[in-house]
């Protein structure tokens, strides 16, 4: 039974997941309004009532969507959704490939960082793609706190529960 309550902003955008008793309480406070219930039921002494399954918060707060998700091997293997960037292979035990080698000057971070699976880094090894004559899938990116949220929402299925709202 899913028993969170997604927390959106203001203006609608994700924010964050709570347990409905938090959830109960936002809306006792006035601080949210109820767009979706779920269909788990909470049996009070007085009555029933069914949980908020989404609730959105009456005023916007203004936050860190702008903000930059810190470099971490995990949060490249996040934004790359676990594929490898040459080959678009899912595996579970992808490494971090350096566009530009390290022995060339390039640098540790989103912008210069992919996951690889282990066959392409090999193959790939201290060269630049062009070298190597690989393609990058895509062109790596240093995410927001907003995009990383989007992406992690895509995989975790939360997604689909928005995209109903029109959210995204
Ligand atoms: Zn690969």
């Amino acid at each position: 039974m899913n028993t969170s309550c997604i927390v959106l902003n203001g203006d609608f955008s994700y924010l964050c997941t709570v347990s409905w008793k938090r959830a109960i309480n936002l809306v006792l406070a006035e601080k949210v309004k109820v767009l979706k219930y779920s269909n788990h039921v909470i049996n009070c002494v007085e009555k029933a009532f069914k949980a908020p399954a989404v609730v959105a918060l009456i005023k916007i707060v203004r936050m860190v969507y702008r903000h930059k998700v810190p470099y971490s091997k995990k949060n490249v293997l996040a934004r790359d959704q676990q594929k490898c960037a040459y080959c678009g292979a899912k595996s579970k035990t992808l490494t971090i490939d350096h566009v530009i080698p390290r022995s060339r000057g390039g640098k540790t971070d989103f912008d210069n960082c992919v996951a690889c699976c282990k066959k392409c880094n090999d193959l790939k090894a201290a060269r630049t793609p062009r070298e190597a004559s690989m393609i990058l899938l895509k062109r790596p990116f240093q995410p927001t706190i907003s995009e990383f949220m989007r992406l992690k929402l895509k995989s975790s299925g939360v997604y689909q529960c928005l995209a109903e709202f029109g959210l995204y």
